[in-house]
């Protein structure tokens, strides 16, 4: 790490210490032989879209690695996640019991599916929604309950279900970060009603873009891929209200370059989470949030609380780290009942959230961060600490 002085960063008009980004996207790259290999399949066959084989391919093999019976792609994981809430909410009841301290879209999704979010406490350890913090909002206008695994380690997936168990509500996972990851020995893809999955560049499994739903529900697969097409199901008839929000041949082929790659990705995950574990255990008012690795874990996410002695706040922390040429973001922050939306929301005393909302951030991580980029990165993060009371006067600009 080359700055010696708190005038040396980037924001007091210092070199970056990266002269191109560094981000907290996946963006990984499968072996292009075997991606154009896929695409040849389906090149050959002459078909694109519509379900060929090469798309067919993909969901058994989906379906194969998360260890259940249904697997159905979508065009992207915000269709796949709109069509199942819309499947899966009680008839009559609008609202889904679900995190605010989330994915930024994800109310967005629940808007499109016509249905009300009601936003529930995470757990201040899992950062996630449980059981605990879920029950106290469902009532006899619960439609849905929305499991969202958090980016690292995964929700309480038992509890969660015990709780759709004892009240009757479905549970949908939106399981995108936790695509590879194991709970309590079980892999995820096979929990509650169904899970979404996302296969956008930015997440471990790079279709360019897609996703997909997992689900060992017969009358849901069939219905889910009815939707998908237009509402017709297999009979030809057009018997619901549908989209055209299919998976196309060549982001199937992507989907299967990355899938037959994902061992080595996560191999290299855990390198570049193990760097970063050794270089910030020494690093003071910065904590790294550990993967738990009695699980499965695709060590894809580097997410870092700042503690009570860190000397600047986490959105000048951000903004510092931006400057030079690291692309960190605050962690779900701000917690979606705090945005402007056009419609309607439900929530009470979110205190937990917004205090939580302040504390963490996304350090660099996946394919373009190398373990060389880790150290300096730590280095900075030190230096920071080291030269806090400075940049605290200074401000960060
Ligand atoms: C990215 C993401 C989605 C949406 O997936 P797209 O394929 O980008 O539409 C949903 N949920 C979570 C948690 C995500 O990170």
């Amino acid at each position: 790490m080359q700055k010696q002085k708190a005038d040396d960063l980037a924001c007091y008009g210092g070199q970056p210490l990266f002269d191109s980004i560094r981000s907290i996207s996946n963006l990984v790259r499968p072996d292009i032989e075997t991606f154009l290999a896929y695409s040849k399949q389906f090149f050959e066959n002459g078909q694109f879209t519509d379900h060929g084989v090469v798309e067919a391919l993909h969901e058994r093999r989906l379906a194969e690695f998360h260890g259940v019976r249904h697997c159905v792609s979508f065009c992207g994981g915000f269709w796949g996640l709109v069509m199942t809430m819309k499947s899966l909410a009680l008839p009559g009841r609008r609202e889904v019991v679900m995190p605010s301290l989330t994915y930024r879209r994800l109310a967005d999704i629940v808007a499109w599916a016509g249905l009300t979010p009601h936003f529930c406490e995470v757990d201040p350890e899992l950062l996630c929604i449980t059981a605990e913090t879920a029950a106290p909002h469902i009532n006899e206008h619960t439609a849905l309950i929305l499991g969202v695994h958090p980016i690292v380690n995964c929700c309480d997936v038992d509890g969660l279900e015990a709780l759709s168990e004892r009240t009757g509500v479905p549970l949908l996972f939106d399981a995108v970060e936790s695509v590879y990851e194991s709970h309590r020995g079980r892999k995820i893809g096979a929990c509650g009603s169904a899970e979404c999955f996302s296969m956008q560049s930015s997440k471990l499994f790079n279709a360019f873009e897609g996703g997909y739903v997992t689900t060992n529900d017969d009358a849901l697969a069939e219905r889910l891929r009815a939707l998908r097409d237009y509402g017709v199901d297999e009979s030809g008839q057009m018997t619901m209200p549908g989209l055209g929000v299919r998976q196309n041949e060549m982001h199937a082929a992507m989907a299967l370059a990355a899938l037959d790659d994902v061992e080595r990705q996560v191999d290299d995950n855990r390198r570049r989470y193990y760097a970063y574990r050794r270089g910030l255990s020494s690093v003071p008012g910065v904590r790294l949030r550990e993967f738990d690795e009695s699980e499965r874990c695709g060590f894809k996410n580097i997410l870092v609380e700042l503690l009570e002695d860190w000397p600047i706040s986490r959105d000048d922390t951000v903004k510092l780290l931006n400057s030079e040429k690291m692309l960190c973001r605050a962690y779900y922050s701000p917690p979606l009942h705090q945005k402007k939306t056009g419609y309607d929301m439900i929530f009470g005393d979110l205190s937990q959230t917004e205090r939580l909302a302040q504390r963490f951030m996304l350090l660099p991580c996946g394919y373009f961060v190398s373990e060389a980029d880790i150290e300096q990165i730590v280095g900075l993060l030190a230096f920071i600490y080291q030269n806090g009371a400075e940049i605290r006067a200074r401000g960060v600009r």
